[in-house]
């Protein structure tokens, strides 16, 4: 496996989810998403930037919209070396795939889970990037456009970062799927191909491709910011729900990685299972939740 490989299988899954047919309302408005997502980046972004020479860097934290985008964006990225192989005049046998990794920036701070950031550290060898990271790169866990500053500092030849960032997260109604930065951010684009995806598309999508996921979700989270301001989702509370509730049977049934058995989430840490248990509540897990006015509520707000 390198990251040609697994760009192959990411390239697979997605046109398998794209052909299933006669199902659910969710997953033909999850396919009309993928479309979209893949017209952005083939037709608008990678003929601005080339995607396999480091002009771009793929913002990563181990949460589900970014897992679900990058598995999109791999995908692409084979599709792109394909017909830059199908254009050349020579034989498909004689190019490799360009790159080893993907250049991708995570700003870690400090209180993150240790199960997240235990699969972020999973996720990069089994997606093949090249992870900068902010703490470990000897900055400090300022805001995060100060953690960006220096990451452009490090990496100069980044023209444009991608990020899973959604219309319905704060403050992102009104962005574009390409934009500059704020004047009070570093300079560089905003590469932003997942805006239009609503909460079940990302569940259906995810689930489907049977990939592992950040285990924090099996315990009830549907949105992960640091441990002293995030809980279980309120609304996931086993006494107000059913199995039944879940909307993805199928997608789970006929998950695309037949090699995890069931639906494939990350090693919880020792540290999460207790905190876990500290609860008064027991939780269904954060994929029983699709109302994306929702997400944030196991969110404490700042005082
Ligand atoms: P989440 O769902 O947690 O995150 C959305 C996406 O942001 C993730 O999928 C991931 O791609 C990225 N992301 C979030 N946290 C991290 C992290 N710790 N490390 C790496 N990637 C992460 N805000 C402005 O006001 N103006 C700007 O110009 C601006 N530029 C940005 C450029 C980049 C590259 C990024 C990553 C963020 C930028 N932001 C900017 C902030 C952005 O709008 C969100 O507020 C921020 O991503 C946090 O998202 P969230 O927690 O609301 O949602
Ligand atoms: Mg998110
Ligand atoms: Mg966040």
């Amino acid at each position: 496996m390198g990251l040609g490989s697994v760009s192959e299988f990411c390239y697979n899954l997605t046109e398998s989810y794209l052909s299933i047919k006669n199902n659910t309302e969710i997953i033909s408005e999850t396919q009309n998403a993928i479309r979209l997502t893949r017209r952005y980046l083939l037709e608008d972004i990678f003929t601005l930037w080339n995607p396999l020479n480091s002009e771009i860097s793929f913002s990563y934290n181990g949460g589900k919209d970014c897992q679900v985008l990058l598995l999109i964006y791999l995908g692409c990225l084979w599709e792109f070396f394909q017909m830059h192989t199908r254009a050349s005049q020579f034989d498909a046998k004689y190019h490799q795939f360009p790159s080893e990794r993907l250049p991708a920036v995570f700003i870690d701070q400090d209180e993150i889970f240790p199960t997240l950031e235990q699969f972020v550290t999973d996720t990069v060898d089994r997606y093949f990037l090249s992870l900068y990271e902010s703490l470990r790169d000897g900055g400090k866990s300022a805001d995060m456009s100060e953690a960006f500053r220096q990451f452009l500092k490090m990496n100069p030849e980044t023209k444009g970062i991608v990020i899973g960032i959604r219309h319905t997260d704060p403050f992102a109604q009104n962005l574009l799927p390409i934009q500059r930065t704020d004047p009070d951010w570093p300079d560089f684009m905003r590469l932003q191909p997942l805006l239009h995806w609503k909460l079940a598309n990302i569940w259906s999508f995810l689930l489907y491709s049977g990939e592992p996921t950040c285990g924090l979700y099996k315990l009830g989270f549907t949105s992960i910011g640091n441990i002293n301001e995030t809980n279980p989702n309120p609304y996931l509370k086993a006494t107000e729900h059913t199995v039944d509730d879940c909307k993805f049977q199928w997608e789970i049934e006929n998950a695309y990685n037949k090699s995890c058995s069931s639906i494939s989430c990350s090693a919880l840490h020792g540290d999460d299972i207790e905190r876990a248990q500290k609860l008064d509540d027991d939780y269904f897990p954060g994929w029983f939740l699709t109302d994306d006015s929702l997400e944030r509520a196991g969110r404490i707000k700042r005082k």
